[in-house]
């Protein structure tokens, strides 16, 4: 079978550009997976990760080699700083990185006496940087069984909804020159909001890619009434689109994108915008799901790699406790089996597992409710496990 990756292609300027090219689908012998168990929760819920890989790597006769790697405060109790050259080094040469939260309680941890490039969130802005990952992947789903903690109502919700937020991650306003200055009395502050068309091309080509192994559907967000980047934006989906014939594009504007959220949900597949739409956009998609123990994401760069990371913290006051949901850890795992490593049947065995153990009623305490079984975070890594 053969797949489609984003590669190296002359653009009819001359100038080299990324573009969708066909390629044979490789079946490795053994995959390389980074492990950052991080801090907090992070070794519990990513144990939880590893044994649903373990179980994964039996039923489909796929070996993975794991490299763990220190990040983050486990790394500044033995190294000093957060991310070191060579923790750095041995995350390039994996494949994929699974990876737990980061960080303590930032009023008692001692981390937090550091100065901030010492801190452990200077780690994990250093191996995003180093590791050249421009685009950031959330999903949010809603699962038919957690449908109460949804704020949104019945008749809104329907039989649930299923979509992913594609955010530019390393260009636009965050990125962009700013300053403030005293005019005429006046204390003046600007922010500039740039994109070229490479940075916007990359990200899009990821977008479709996601797109051609979902729905197939692209809503492209921007400004494009008033922004000049954002009507590049919109030239330049334009021209990756016509690479994807399979997948349905259209083009809404930000406002109406945080309005149709919780007007209509169901309607969207990928949503794919700019660094700071993505940022506001993919929280509140978020929280219409309600539950933060169930949400996964990855952080993407070209090519197949990705970091994959629940978007809940490391959670301190639960830490140690057996209490922590770990769905989100594992959901994010199934993600890298999808999108970095091409194993989709495993993927969907891991997502169909997660559900079934919530059909049976299944709960960790955060998402507990009237009638159901609470368990622990091994209990529920078990559970999921065995039903891959
Ligand atoms: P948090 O997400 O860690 O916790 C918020 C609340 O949600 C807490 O009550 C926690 O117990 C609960 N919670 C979170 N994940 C859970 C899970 N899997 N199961 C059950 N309950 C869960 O946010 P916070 O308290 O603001 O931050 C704690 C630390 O995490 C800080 O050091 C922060 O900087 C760090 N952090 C790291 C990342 C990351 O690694 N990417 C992201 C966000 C926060």
């Amino acid at each position: 079978m053969n797949v489609y990756k984003p590669g190296n292609v002359k653009h009819k300027t001359g100038k080299v550009i990324h573009r969708r090219i066909e390629i044979e689908r490789v079946k490795k012998m053994a995959f390389k997976i980074g492990v950052i168990r991080g801090d907090g929760i992070g070794p519990e819920i990513v144990g939880e990760a590893l044994k649903v890989l373990q179980k994964v790597s039996e039923k489909y006769s796929q070996e993975f080699e794991y490299t763990e790697i220190l990040l983050g405060g486990a790394s500044i109790d033995v190294h000093g700083e957060p991310l070191t050259k060579e923790a750095l080094a041995a995350a390039k040469e994996c494949d994929a990185v699974l990876m737990g939260s980061i960080g303590g309680d930032t009023t008692t941890s001692p981390w937090y006496k550091l100065p901030a490039n010492l801190r452990p969130e200077a780690g994990l802005l250093a191996i995003r940087k180093g590791l050249g990952l421009f685009a950031n992947m959330r999903p949010a789903y809603l699962y038919e069984e957690l449908k109460d903690a949804c704020p949104l109502k019945e008749e809104i919700i329907g039989d649930g909804f299923d979509l992913v937020v594609m955010r530019e991650l390393t260009g636009g306003l965050y990125f962009g020159d700013r300053k403030t200055t005293e005019e005429n009395g006046l204390l003046t502050a600007v922010d500039t909001l740039t994109y070229n068309e490479e940075e916007i091309r990359r990200i899009a080509i990821r977008g479709f890619d996601i797109a051609m192994k979902r729905r197939k559907k692209v809503t492209s967000v921007d400004k494009a009434n008033v922004l000049d980047s954002s009507r590049l934006w919109r030239k330049v989906v334009n021209e990756v689109a016509e690479d994807y014939p399979e997948v349905e594009l259209n083009h809404m504007l930000v406002d109406n994108c945080a309005m149709q959220l919780v007007r209509d949900p169901k309607q969207f597949d990928v949503i794919l915008t700019e660094n700071m739409f993505g940022d506001i956009l993919s929280d509140e998609a978020s929280m219409v799901t309600g539950s933060i123990g169930m949400l996964s994401s990855a952080s993407l760069k070209e090519g197949s790699f990705g970091l994959y990371e629940p978007s809940h913290g490391s959670a301190p006051d639960i830490a140690g406790k057996n209490l922590a949901n770990p769905i989100a850890t594992i959901l994010s795992a199934a993600m890298l089996l999808r999108y970095s490593l091409n194993m989709d049947e495993a993927a969907d065995a891991v997502e169909a597992a997660v559900k079934q153990v919530l059909k049976e009623g299944y709960r960790t305490v955060d998402i507990m409710s009237e009638g159901m079984t609470q368990c622990s975070t091994t209990e529920m890594g078990d559970l999921i496990a065995a039903r891959i």
